[in-house]
C-alpha cells in the first residue's frame, strides 16, 4: 500500500533523505532513484514508518499536495525519475500511453 505523504514529514530533514536515495547518469538532468534499482522497478521510499510512492513523495515534498483523482508522472519519460522540476500532475483518465516511447536506462 502506497500513501499519501502528510505535510508534518516535508522537512527539510526528509528533503535531503530524499535527494540522498538519487543518483545522477551521464549528465542527465533527471534525480535517478537509485533506493532499490535494479532489484525492483518500484519507486519507493520509505519514510515515517511507511512506504510512499518516490514520485509522489518528491512531489509532496518540492511541491506541493497532489490534487485528487492524479497522478504524477515525469515529463522527461524517463521511468526511474524523481526530479520535482520533471514532474507533472496529470489526471488518471488521460495516462493512457504516458509511457510510449520512454527513455529507458
Ligand atoms: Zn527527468
Amino acid at each position: 500500500m502506497l500513501y499519501e505523504l502528510p505535510e508534518h514529514l516535508t522537512t527539510p530533514e526528509q528533503k535531503e533523505r530524499f535527494i540522498a536515495n538519487t543518483v545522477r547518469y551521464n549528465g542527465l538532468p533527471c534525480w535517478c532513484w537509485n533506493r532499490e534499482w535494479p532489484h525492483s522497478t518500484r519507486l519507493v521510499h520509505y519514510i515515517g514508518g511507511r512506504n510512499y510512492s518516490a514520485r509522489r513523495a518528491s512531489y509532496c515534498l518540492f511541491v506541493g499536495r497532489i490534487p485528487d483523482g492524479t497522478v504524477i508522472l515525469p515529463a522527461c519519460k524517463n521511468p526511474l525519475c524523481v526530479r520535482p522540476s520533471h514532474l507533472v500532475v496529470v489526471p488518471k483518465r488521460e495516462t493512457k500511453g504516458w509511457w510510449t516511447g520512454y527513455v529507458s536506462m
